[in-house]
C-alpha cells in the first residue's frame, strides 16, 4: 500500500501504530492529542483531525487529550475555548479527565529553558525582528551567525532572568536556539524559542511577559504529557527535526513520534481560521455558527449530524499528500443520515393558491401520511385537506415546455397523499399580468392519490391547506465561495452572493407547530431542513435548508472512477 492508499480497515497512521504496538513500543500504549488553539471556532477541517486522534485512541484502547496550544495570548480568547470544548463534545469524543492548557507548562517550559542555555544550547540574541529574517538567510543562501550567539552562559542566563522579570521592551531580545545557520532547513536556523509580549494571558494573566513559541511549547508539552503519537498536519514536516532536536538536547523521558498527515482542503468553502475570522468580523456572515461557515457550530445550525459529519472524516480518510474534497461529498453523507432520521412534511416555499371549485366549501378532510416511508417506526401523522390549498409556484406554468410535466392549464396532477386535480382557469392581476391564483376541480374518485381507471398522471406535487397553514421563514443556503477553491489570496471576491435567499411566506402544514429543534425534517421535494437554533419562535418558526435533496456526488465519484 502507498501513502496515499487508505482502506476500510485502515490509513499509514494506523499501521504505524499497528506496527509499534506489536513491538510493545511505549509500553502498548496508545496516547494522542488534539491540540487546538484557541484562537477560533473549531471548522471541519479540525474534525478530520479528531476524528482522526479520538478514534486511533478509541480503537486501541488509549487516550486522546485535548489541549489548549495557548501560547500567543493576541489572539486567544475564553469563548474559542469554550465553544472548542462544546464543539469536541458534540462530535461525540470525550476527552475524560486529560483536559490541558499549554499555559499550565510554562514553569516547567521555563525551566526547560534555562537548561538550554546551561548546557550553552540557547543564547539571548538582541537583533531586531526585521534582523532576525535578513540574518536567516533563503534557502539559496545560508543564514549569518547573529553577532549575540557567542554571549556566554552567564550573560545569556541573566538577560533571559531579565526578560522575564520585564525589564525589557517587547521585541528587543528573544531566545533562540543555537542550532545551524547554515542548514539547509530555514526552521533550524536558530529558531527563536521565547518573546517578550506585555499582553494579559486568559488563564495566566500577567504572571509572565515571556512566551514560549509553538516549536518549543508542542514538542515539549507532548512530552509532559507521555504523548505517544504526536499528529499533526503536512505543514510541520519541516519542524519535526526541531521538535526532536528539542526533545533529544533536553534529554527527556518521553519523546513522542511526530507523524503528520493531509490536512482536509474543500472545495467552495474556507479552511483558513483567519480568513474565517475575517468573514465575522467583518459581517460577511452574522457570526462564527452562521449556517454558511464551515464551523462546527455553523455546520450544527446549518441542521448537520455529528453521524455525518464522522462518516464524512471516515470516507475522506488519512492521506500523506494534500489534495481537495469536493463539497459533494460532505452534502452526500448529510442526505444519507437524514434519509434515515428525517421527518417528512409538505411545506410550500413560494404559495400559489388554488381554489378547488367543486370542492365543499366547509369541509376539511384528513389523510394520513407516512412520516418517514423508510422508517415505519416513525409512524404517521394526519394532514387536513380543504377547498382552497397553496402549491409551489413552480409546479405551474401557463406555458409549458414539453418537459414540463407539473400543472397547466387543463392538465391534472396528483396532489400527494390527496386527490388528483385539473386545472380549469388561471387568475392574473389585472395590471401586473401576475398570476394570482389558479381554479381546478378535483376527482373524488382519486382520493389518497390514487385513481381506480388505471388512469396515470405525471406530476406529484405537495400542497398544504390554506386555513391550516402555519406561516414560516425558510432561509436557503448555498456554497460560501462560488469558485472551487475556498483558499485564494482573493477569497472575498469570490464570495458567493446568493449564499443565503430568505423566504418569508412559506406555509407548512400544521404538524410544523410541535417542530422542536434538534429534529430534523424533510420538506417533500425540498430537501433537508432543521429549526434554526437562534432565531426560531414558537410564534415565528425559522427553517434552515441544511441541504437540498439533489445529491451531486454519486456523478462526480463515478466521473473520477473513469
Ligand atoms: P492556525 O493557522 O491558527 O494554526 P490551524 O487550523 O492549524 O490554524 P490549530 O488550532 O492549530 O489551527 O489546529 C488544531 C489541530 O487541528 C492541529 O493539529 C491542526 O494540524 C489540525 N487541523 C487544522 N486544520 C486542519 C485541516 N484543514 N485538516 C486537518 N487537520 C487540521
Ligand atoms: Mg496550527
Amino acid at each position: 500500500m502507498t501513502d496515499n492508499e487508505t482502506s476500510s480497515t485502515g490509513n499509514f497512521i494506523r499501521q504505524i501504530i499497528s506496527e509499534d504496538l506489536k513491538k510493545n513500543k511505549n509500553n502498548g500504549e496508545v496516547i494522542t492529542r488534539f491540540p487546538p488553539e484557541p484562537n477560533g471556532y473549531l471548522h471541519i477541517g479540525h474534525a478530520k483531525s479528531i476524528c482522526l486522534n479520538f478514534g486511533l485512541a478509541k480503537d486501541n484502547n488509549g487516550e486522546c487529550h485535548l489541549r489548549f496550544d495557548d501560547t500567543n495570548p493576541c489572539k486567544e480568547d475564553i469563548e474559542y475555548v469554550e465553544s472548542i470544548k462544546n464543539d469536541v463534545k458534540w462530535l461525540g469524543f470525550d476527552w475524560g479527565k486529560h483536559l490541558y492548557y499549554s499555559s499550565d507548562y510554562f514553569d516547567k517550559l521555563y525551566e526547560y529553558a534555562i537548561a538550554l542555555i546551561k548546557s550553552g544550547k540557547a543564547y539571548v540574541c538582541s537583533l531586531s525582528g526585521e534582523e532576525i529574517r535578513e540574518f536567516r538567510g533563503t534557502l539559496k543562501l545560508p543564514g549569518k551567525n547573529s553577532p549575540y550567539r557567542s554571549r556566554t552562559i552567564e550573560e545569556n542566563l541573566e538577560l533571559f532572568e531579565k526578560m522575564r522579570v520585564g525589564e525589557f521592551e517587547d521585541g528587543t531580545h528573544v531566545l533562540r536556539a543555537k542550532i545551524d545557520m547554515s542548514s539547509p532547513n530555514l526552521t533550524m536556523r536558530d529558531p527563536t524559542l521565547y518573546r517578550i509580549r506585555r499582553v494579559t494571558h486568559h488563564r495566566t494573566l500577567n504572571k509572565w511577559c515571556i512566551y514560549p513559541m509553538y516549536d518549543f511549547t508542542h514538542c515539549l508539552s507532548d512530552s509532559i504529557e507521555n504523548i505517544t503519537h504526536s499528529i499533526c498536519t503536512l505543514e510541520f514536516e519541516n519542524n519535526r527535526p526541531l521538535y526532536d532536536w528539542v526533545l533529544d538536547e533536553l534529554k527527556v523521558k518521553c519523546h513522542p513520534q511526530q507523524i503528520e498527515f493531509a490536512r482536509l482542503n474543500l472545495t467552495n468553502t474556507i479552511m483558513s481560521k483567519r480568513k474565517l475570522l475575517q468573514l465575522v468580523e467583518e459581517k460577511y456572515v452574522s457570526s462564527w455558527d452562521d449556517p454558511r461557515m464551515p464551523t462546527l457550530a455553523g455546520l450544527r445550525r446549518r441542521g448537520f449530524t455529528p453521524v455525518a459529519i464522522r462518516d464524512f472524516c471516515e470516507r475522506i480518510g488519512v492521506a500523506k499528500a494534500d489534495s481537495e474534497v469536493n463539497i459533494a461529498l460532505l452534502e452526500h453523507c448529510i442526505r444519507e443520515d437524514l434519509n434515515k432520521k428525517a421527518q417528512r412534511v409538505m411545506v410550500v416555499l413560494k404559495p400559489l393558491k388554488v381554489i378547488i371549485d367543486n370542492y365543499p366549501e366547509d369541509k376539511v378532510e384528513e389523510f394520513e401520511a407516512d412520516n418517514n416511508p423508510e422508517d415505519p417506526s416513525m409512524g404517521k401523522r394526519k394532514v387536513p385537506f380543504s377547498k382552497i390549498i397553496y402549491i409551489e409556484k413552480d409546479d405551474f406554468m401557463e406555458d409549458p415546455p414539453k418537459k414540463f410535466f407539473r400543472l397547466a392549464p387543463g392538465r391534472e396532477i396528483r396532489l400527494k397523499h390527496a386527490y388528483y386535480i385539473k386545472c380549469e382557469s388561471v387568475v392574473k392581476d389585472e395590471k401586473t399580468g401576475e398570476i394570482i391564483e389558479l381554479h381546478c376541480t378535483y376527482d373524488p374518485d382519486t382520493r389518497g392519490g390514487w385513481s381506480n381507471d388505471g388512469r396515470k398522471v405525471r406530476g406529484t406535487s405537495h400542497w398544504v391547506s390554506a386555513s391550516h397553514g402555519v406561516l414560516t421563514e425558510v432561509r436557503l443556503y448555498d456554497h460560501l465561495l462560488l469558485d472551487k477553491s475556498g483558499d485564494d489570496k482573493d477569497f472575498i471576491s469570490l464570495l458567493n452572493p446568493d449564499s443565503l435567499k430568505v423566504l418569508n411566506d412559506a406555509i407548512a402544514e400544521p404538524s410544523i407547530k410541535e417542530a422542536k429543534k434538534d429534529v430534523p425534517y424533510q420538506f417533500l421535494r425540498q430537501g433537508y431542513f432543521c429549526v434554526d437554533s437562534i432565531d426560531s419562535t414558537s410564534e415565528n418558526l425559522v427553517f434552515n435548508r441544511t441541504v437540498s435533496l439533489r445529491d451531486s456526488w454519486s456523478k462526480i465519484a463515478k466521473a473520477k472512477k473513469q
